[in-house]
């Protein structure tokens, strides 16, 4: 292809602040070193073109009048970024795209943020949008709500797009949007490292079970009188009456304790208080909020036994993926641990791999 343009996209990875970005707490991702990759050809006969290394995907192709409902299944995330630049104002003639991604699908690596956030920045590089990565993330953000159907907060664009090599992103999602303040993390400079694990398990109750949650602390904040749950006083869940919404109130509150002493624990360099407080996020969405499940649960308690100093689910639960802080030097031990454990429940390998924190979206060629 000729002038063909290539831009490359970072999955991320939730340090702390679950389920936090529909409730204004603070949340802390890192954009990773592992992505995807978008490439952009124009055309102009306002036709868009979209090929991608998804099993099972064939070619899609839609106009770029395209409205909701259209376009379904994968396709809906280029579809649905395209819907949005033209929502807002923008106009641009129509493009071959290919996605070639190594971020497993579904896994909790946000493939669907950098996808629509890849199509977002090349679109606006490629043909002169002159959209701030704010701008791209809201619009990114309003095509997986509103043209996919998936009710997301903004972290994972946010994430995607403004990552730095070496920071997490400290977000204020009580702000619309979002304020991004990178935090410098230097756990590799102690010799430790951060492994996910992908568990591969998706079960099928995620995406029901998330819009109950979000339901659940709407709820649980209308009762008590707050905009935003994680403003709630700690009294609340003595006032709150149902049991349910007390457990995930309790959630929301001590999830925004702890990423503040995450930010703490990271800028004095004390890992195993990291560590500590990465595993007590864990205990309360298993056990609180109710979004893990086996396969999140042995992963991190056979990390922890291998020497972990810290093990946590990242992403929406229900499956996806786990994350482990450890020392460099039980890497080998946690990975045949945790490979072992799932061995003995006869569930598939999980994928596993050391993460760093990588640059947000940028142009390759
Ligand atoms: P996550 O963002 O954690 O990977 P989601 O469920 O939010 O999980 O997004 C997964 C969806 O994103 C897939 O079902 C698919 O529709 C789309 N997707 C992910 N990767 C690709 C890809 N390489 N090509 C096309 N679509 C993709
Ligand atoms: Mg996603």
């Amino acid at each position: 292809m000729t002038d063909v343009r290539r831009w490359e996209v970072p999955g991320r990875v939730n340090l702390i602040g679950e389920h936090l970005d529909y409730n204004g707490g603070p949340v802390l991702p890192i954009a990773i070193d592992r992505s995807l990759t978008v490439k952009v050809r124009a055309r102009d006969d306002d036709t868009v073109n979209v090929w991608s290394n998804l099993p099972g995907s064939t070619k899609a192709t839609f106009s770029t009048g395209v409205q909701p409902g259209e376009v379904d299944d994968w396709a809906a995330y280029a579809a649905g970024m395209v819907w949005s630049l033209v929502q807002d104002g923008h106009h641009f003639p129509g493009s071959d795209v290919v996605v070639e991604s190594r971020l497993a699908s579904g896994s909790g690596l946000s493939s669907s943020a950098a996808l629509t956030c890849g199509i977002g920045v090349a679109f606006d590089e490629l043909f002169g949008l002159g959209l701030d990565r704010t701008r791209i993330a809201q619009l990114a953000q309003r095509s997986e709500s509103d043209f996919v159907g998936a009710p997301v907060g903004m972290m994972d664009q946010l994430a995607v797009l403004q990552g730095q090599a070496g920071h997490a992103i400290l977000m204020d999602t009580s702000m619309s949007p979002p304020t991004t303040t990178p935090v410098p993390v230097t756990w590799e400079d102690d010799g430790l490292t951060l492994l996910v694990i992908n568990t591969r398990a998706h079960h099928a109750l995620a995406d029901g079970e998330y819009a109950a949650r979000r339901e659940e602390c709407e709820r649980a904040a209308a009762e008590l009188g707050v905009e935003w749950l994680s403003e709630a006083t700690l009294d609340a869940t003595v006032r709150l009456t149902d049991d349910i919404l007390k457990a995930r109130t309790r959630h929301v509150l001590t999830e925004t304790a702890r990423v503040r002493g995450a930010v703490h624990a990271i800028k004095r360099r004390s890992w195993v208080q990291l560590g500590t407080i990465l595993t007590a996020s864990h205990a309360s969405l298993r056990d609180d909020f109710q979004v893990s499940c086996l396969e999140l649960d042995v992963a991190v308690e056979a990390a922890l036994e291998a020497g972990a100093v810290g093990a946590r689910m990242t992403g929406g639960g229900f499956g996806g993926s786990a994350i482990a802080l450890l020392p460099l030097d039980t890497v080998a031990a946690v990975r045949e641990r945790v490979e072992a454990r799932y061995a003995s429940h006869q569930w598939p390998a999980p994928e596993i791999f050391v993460a760093h924190a990588a640059d947000g979206a940028h142009r390759v060629a």
